[in-house]
């Protein structure tokens, strides 16, 4: 656990009592303050109750006059569509309200690390699709070539609740654009920006709020180094801001959409093979194509984004490239489920944007798309001119029979993940992949994509057996 500092003393509430809320409740109090916690939910309240927290609604006035600060969880809106309640009072009472990445990186380094040859170094990623694909990968990079590696945030551990990190060692964070918009301190030695394409608008009116909940981690306090997908206006705006000329390589360059000339500091895939290039000069070379963990153009991204993060921890590219071909991959990512009759099923739940689907259905040749769940705001319009790859949909979701109208392939309304899976295994050729990429949430049906994920694998595990 990570103790939060320079609370000692202070009232400070917490709102939202899930693993992070919880966390920081604990780490808080190890750092002297008092806590008082809320959640709207009764049963999250009573688990914390068990444990002996004092819980009150944090609403109210008489219990805001007494906080120093509101530590609230990222599932809980700040600002759009409209405040929580317990915020907004925040807001009016002037208490300041901050979240547990905030707290994080206010509190990690410690006096203990003058004494440390190599201190230990934060590498943050953030960006809308393949931020838990480049985290873990870069963990899984570090792992590899036997340093101490830490990997927490949305993924893997909350933040405040790894162990505190010793000489030479790196912690991994992936960060959303709710625990961007929201940390009061965000100082990572290494921060990378995946890309950018719409999503959770709802929660960041619209692009341009979401956009700048991201760039805030490359502003409040700021990296050392940025590594940058510099394949959409956003991330070229971005490290043209953040540096001072083509030469300066505090930037590193990321692209798999087009070539990178210049005499900056390049990372970038073309038909399958990453380059390095610095000061105009060709540093390595590796084939991505056929490494198992990271099939598509898109896991390419993931994989120059993660070169490029250890590189900048001083990492030879032959010890990246071991930790390149070796990676496993995460569930609901492209996961490759199993193979017969020369169909191969691949489960890609966590495709809930249409950004995420486009480029799952331009990573196998021949499929058979079961897709569908709630719609994002936005629309499907992206998909359109898309889906060449595509030999038919298989629509699931409560609504999807407007889905499949929005469809641009030909497309059979299932509603269920049985139907769908039972549909396109009967329709399937010998060379196809039925791939699960549903370009939508999942909560319609599911509690998560997770379990979504998982009721495609039960599916198929029936026609595997
Ligand atoms: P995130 O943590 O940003 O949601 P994940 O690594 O979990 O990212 O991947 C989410 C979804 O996006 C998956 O469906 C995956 O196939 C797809 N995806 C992964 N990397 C990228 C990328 N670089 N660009 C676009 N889509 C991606």
């Amino acid at each position: 656990m990570i103790p939060v500092r320079f609370v000692k003393g202070a009232t400070v509430g917490v709102l939202g009592l899930g693993r992070s809320g919880m966390a920081a409740a604990e780490a808080l109090e190890a750092g002297g303050a008092t806590v008082i916690l809320w959640d709207d939910n009764a049963p999250a309240r009573d688990k914390a109750e068990g444990y002996g927290y004092d819980t009150r609604d944090l609403s109210r006035d008489d219990v805001m006059a007494e906080l120093d600060l509101l530590v609230v969880s990222p599932g809980i809106p700040h600002l759009y569509p409209a405040p929580h309640k317990a915020i907004a009072a925040a807001y009016a009472a002037s208490v300041p309200v901050d979240n547990d990445i905030g707290l994080f990186f206010r509190s990690l380094a410690t006096e203990a690390w003058d004494s440390l040859d190599v201190p230990p170094r934060v590498i943050a990623v953030t960006g809308s699709n393949g931020k838990s694909t480049t985290a873990a990968l870069i963990h899984h990079i570090l792992e590899i070539a036997g340093k101490p590696v830490q990997l927490a945030g949305n993924i893997g551990r909350g933040v405040l609740s790894i162990d505190p990190p010793g000489e030479g060692a790196a912690v991994v964070l992936e960060l959303s654009s709710y625990q961007t918009d929201l940390a009061r301190a965000m100082t990572p030695d290494i921060a990378v920006f995946t890309n950018l394409s719409p999503d959770h608008l709802d929660r960041h009116a619209g692009l341009g709020g979401y956009f700048a909940a991201k760039r805030r981690l490359f502003a409040e306090g700021g990296p050392d180094r940025a590594v940058i997908g510099v394949d959409e206006a956003e991330g070229q705006y971005l490290a043209g801001q953040l540096s001072e000329g083509p030469t300066d390589d505090r930037v590193i360059r990321v692209a798999v959409g087009h070539k990178l000339a210049g005499p900056g500091w390049n990372v970038m895939a073309r038909k399958g093979f990453l380059s390095e290039t610095r000061k105009g000069r060709q540093q390595a070379s590796i084939d991505l194509r056929g490494i198992p963990g990271l099939p598509g153009a898109h896991n390419h991204q993931n994989a120059c984004a993660a070169y490029a993060a250890c590189r900048a921890l001083g990492l030879a590219p032959r010890l990246i490239e071991d930790g390149l071909r070796s990676y496993p991959g995460l569930p609901h990512r492209s996961q490759i489920v199993g193979e017969k009759d020369g169909i191969t099923f691949v489960n890609d739940s966590k495709a809930t944007n249409v950004d995420s689907a486009v480029k799952a259905l331009s990573a196998f040749p021949r499929i058979r798309w079961i897709c569908g769940g709630l719609e994002k705001e936005g629309g499907l319009g992206a998909l359109k001119g898309q889906t060449g790859a595509v030999a038919k949909a298989y629509v699931i979701g409560r609504a999807a029979a407007g889905f499949a109208l929005e469809l641009d392939v030909e497309a059979e309304i299932c509603t269920t993940m049985a139907q769908a899976v039972e549909r396109a295994v009967a329709e399937a050729q010998p060379g196809d992949t039925i791939l699960l990429a549903p370009a939508a949430a999942s909560f319609d049906q599911y509690d998560n994509f997770e379990q979504r994920g998982a009721d495609f694998m039960a599916e198929v595990a029936q026609y595997l057996r």
